[in-house]
């Protein structure tokens, strides 16, 4: 109101004024240059109105100036008046026109004054700091949240250009050295650096300042600003950490994921595949970046386990459920391995519905096929189980039968109550049965009570001449057979020492005293049972009788047999004592033909005839005792003085035959029980052998005879220094007739054999390593008399 008052009052002015001056210029009785004052009317105008009202009030001032003129010189007028009308119409449109323009003139500072302080009040309402530096760098200008934010008087810093100072010392180089950078370049600056706050604290600040080119100055001025981006900072830090922690948590878990010794792997919720450890590829021998990427993990899988795998897959991600599955999983040589598969849901967030599946392969290849094993043990014995059962069945029919029909014999009897007896005294420490029983009678006889026969079959009661089975079943065991209590008691010591079965020969004893030669067997059941089966030994025996009379015979006819051999074997046995008797007879003659006759060369021949006289007689006594057997001298020899009365009877022949007989024998008699001429032969027919196999044999020839004995035997050597025996003859020497001689019968060394196998020794021959064949025998030392 007041500033329309304001206003109204110099526009009043103004229209009185101007009526004042038009009212004295159109007074022809003032002839005053009083239009001057219109321009004082304009001024009034001016103050108060706007450019259009100072238009139109020069536009009336000219119109009135006219207007005057005409009246009070319309009929004179003067070329005077009109300049004065004139120039009073330049000078009002020229000051209006100055009017005009000063009033723009102070419409736009105005408008400038208002467009700053907006400015000003826009930079200062700016939660940033903001400035305007000079192309050198210098601040300008910085707005009032300097003073907020740093807590300094920003017109001081501007003056002493000391921003610096909040700067954090550790980020002034960096500073320093971007500004610098960006003023030269005339670059943007974009910098975070620590600022100090108010209260001293600093704070991650973030510095704008772009290079603008000024239209005004044609320079490049700079606009920048402060923006706080601590938190920002603090919190990409926080991020960056949390990164790192992630990153050495997922290397971690990687390395976690790759330690365990079992394939782990993710899949989303349509059963992709996308993760695994470095298990899967070391145990498929596949690179799991590749089956990742192809989803052809199925691949791996055994072809007949592969639809399983996947109808149970379909159904668990189709339900969210857990998955769980078992099949052979391809290893890396190509083998396939059972395993077992193992994945879980887990939601991907809390509260989602995406799932994600975690799983894990682990190796069960041995425990299925152990498993596999122990069923189809299982089953084979199951199979084996029914097999015997049926056998069992099939067993005990038959054994039903053989025990009702058949011919064979059999007794059941019942141990049960003996065999508790039995437990009790096992359980009291009696080990020995047989002893125990021995000394406690009374003891033995309940136990034996305590037996019954439970079931005979009709061919036993047959045998043993019963009409009934039962008459037989009702006999106490015992009286079955001649040693019914010694064959109940090994039947007793059979289940105490855990045998199954005893055997044996006895008499059973029949109805009226019949007595049936048998071959017993008994076996324990398992329900305390024993059964017993026997076999008549009657024919049997009799049949053995007539086979060893048949034997007797044979023998006898064997002995016959040999005479023949014999025979032969005499011609060769009396072939040497004979001719050298011959030789001895032709001897003694020779000598009786002489005029000196050599009395005592006489008897030594004649000593030796009878010797050899007497060795004929032995011979063929031997032989006849041999023919007929059992009669044999058998006497107690010394062996040593035996083989020394042999080389005597030897030595003519040995001299010629060019052979040295040696003796090694102990000083103490050894003595043997046997028929000294037949011990003698067997000396005789090695000696003599050993000479024939060296008669061809150009330098030594030497048969040793070595006796030495322990506390037992008599051991006996025949060595010689001749070919030996050949290999292929070493079988072979000891058949009858086995000779290779061209005058040999072959009998010798078999006679040899058997004359010191009938005295209880052995021969055994071998041939010496250094040559020559070595004939040995052992003879059984002679018990001394008394
Ligand atoms: P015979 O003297 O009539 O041949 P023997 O039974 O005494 O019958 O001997 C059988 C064979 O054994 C002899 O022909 C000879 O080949 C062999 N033999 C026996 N003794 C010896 C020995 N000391 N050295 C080599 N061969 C021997």
């Amino acid at each position: 109101m007041a500033e329309r008052f304001h206003k109204s009052v110099p526009l009043v002015l103004a229209a009185l004024l101007a009526a004042f001056v038009f009212w004295i210029d159109s007074q022809p009785k003032f002839d005053l240059s009083i239009s001057i004052l219109y321009l004082l009317v304009l001024v009034l105008v001016s103050a108060a109105g706007s450019t259009t009202l100072v238009v139109r009030g020069a536009q009336v001032c000219v119109a009135l100036t006219v207007v005057a003129l005409a009246f009070v010189h319309i009929d004179d007028l003067s070329p005077a008046s009109l300049l004065r009308c004139l120039f009073a119409c330049v000078a009002i449109g020229v000051t209006a026109a100055l009017l005009v323009s000063r009033k723009r003139l102070e419409a736009t500072k105005r408008d400038l004054e208002r467009s700053r302080s907006e400015v000003e009040l826009f930079a200062n309402s700016v939660p940033y700091v903001l400035w305007h530096s000079n192309p050198r760098g210098e601040i300008v200008y910085l707005n009032e949240s300097w003073t907020a934010v740093t807590g300094l008087d920003r017109w001081s810093v501007l003056e002493g250009q000391r921003y610096n100072d909040v700067v954090h010392p550790d980020d002034i180089p960096i500073l320093n050295e971007t500004v610098s950078a960006a003023v030269a370049n005339r670059t943007q600056t974009d910098l975070k650096v620590r600022i100090r706050q108010a209260n001293g604290s600093y704070r991650w600040m973030q510095i704008y300042d772009n290079p603008v080119l000024s239209p005004l100055t044609g320079q490049v001025d700079r606009y920048g600003g402060l923006s706080d981006v601590h938190n920002e900072v603090l919190a990409k830090e926080e991020l960056q950490r949390v990164r790192n922690e992630l990153e050495i948590s997922r290397a971690e878990l990687a390395y976690f994921t790759d330690s365990v010794p079992q394939i782990l792997w993710r899949a989303d919720a349509e059963a992709n595949i996308d993760f695994y450890n470095r298990r899967y590829t070391e145990i498929t021998g596949r690179d799991f970046r590749e089956t990742i990427r192809r989803q052809d993990y199925i691949d791996d899988y055994h072809p007949d386990d592969r639809d399983d795998f996947l109808r149970l897959q379909r159904e668990a991600f189709s339900a969210r459920r857990e998955l769980r599955a078992n099949f052979r999983l391809r290893h890396a040589d190509g083998s396939y391995r059972w395993i077992s598969l193992v994945g879980r849901p887990v939601r991907v967030t809390e509260g989602s519905e995406d799932v994600r599946y975690y799983g894990g392969i682990s190796d069960i290849h041995e425990e299925v096929t152990a498993h596999q094993k122990v069923r189809e043990l299982n089953e084979t014995l199951e199979q084996r189980v029914a097999e015997r059962t049926a056998e069992l069945m099939r067993t005990e029919r038959r054994y039903a039968g053989l025990f009702d029909i058949s011919n064979m014999t059999f007794a059941e009897m019942d141990f049960n109550a003996a065999e508790t007896i039995l437990d009790h005294l096992k359980a009291s420490g009696v080990a020995d049965l047989r002893s125990y029983m021995a000394a406690h009678p009374d003891e033995l006889s309940r136990t034996l009570n305590a037996i019954q026969t439970t079931r005979v079959n009709e061919a036993l009661a047959r045998l043993l001449g019963y009409d009934s089975v039962a008459d037989l079943v009702a006999l106490p065991p015992a009286q079955i057979a001649d040693d019914g209590r010694e064959i109940l008691l090994r039947q007793l010591v059979m289940y105490y020492d855990g045998v199954d079965h005893i055997d044996g020969r006895t008499v059973l004893i029949g109805k009226g005293g019949r007595r049936v030669p048998v071959y017993f067997t008994v076996i324990r059941l398992p329900d305390g049972l024993h059964l017993s089966s026997h076999v008549d030994l009657s024919d049997q025996e009799r049949i053995e009788g007539m086979r060893r009379a048949a034997q007797a015979e044979l023998a006898r006819a064997n002995r016959v047999a040999t005479v023949g051999a014999f025979s032969a074997s005499i011609a060769h046995e009396l072939n040497q004592p004979i001719a050298s008797m011959l030789m001895d007879a032709q001897t003694g003659l020779r000598l009786l033909s002489r005029e000196q006759t050599d009395i005592a060369m006489l008897h030594r021949i004649l000593q030796r005839v009878e010797r050899t006289a007497q060795r004929v007689a032995g011979i063929v006594q031997r032989t006849r005792d041999n023919i007929v057997a059992g009669r044999r001298a058998v006497r107690a020899i010394d062996l040593c003085r035996l083989l020394f009365e042999t080389r005597d009877l030897l030595a003519h022949d040995l001299r010629r035959a060019n052979v040295e007989l040696e003796i090694v024998c102990s000083d103490a008699p050894l003595q043997v029980s046997g028929d000294p001429i037949e011990l003698q032969q067997v000396f005789v027919n090695l000696v003599n052998n050993a000479a024939d196999a060296m008669r061809e044999q150009p330098g030594l020839r030497r048969v040793t005879i070595e006796i030495d004995a322990d506390d037992e035997l008599i051991r006996v050597r025949v060595a010689d220094t001749g070919p030996g025996i050949p290999e292929q003859h070493v079988d072979r020497l000891f058949e009858p007739f086995f000779t290779t001689k061209a005058n040999g019968i072959g009998m010798g060394l078999q006679i040899c054999r058997s004359a010191v196998e009938s005295m209880g020794g052995q021969f055994s021959v071998t041939n010496q390593p250094a040559g020559g064949a070595v004939f040995s025998f052992d003879l059984p030392l002679a018990q001394e008399p008394g």
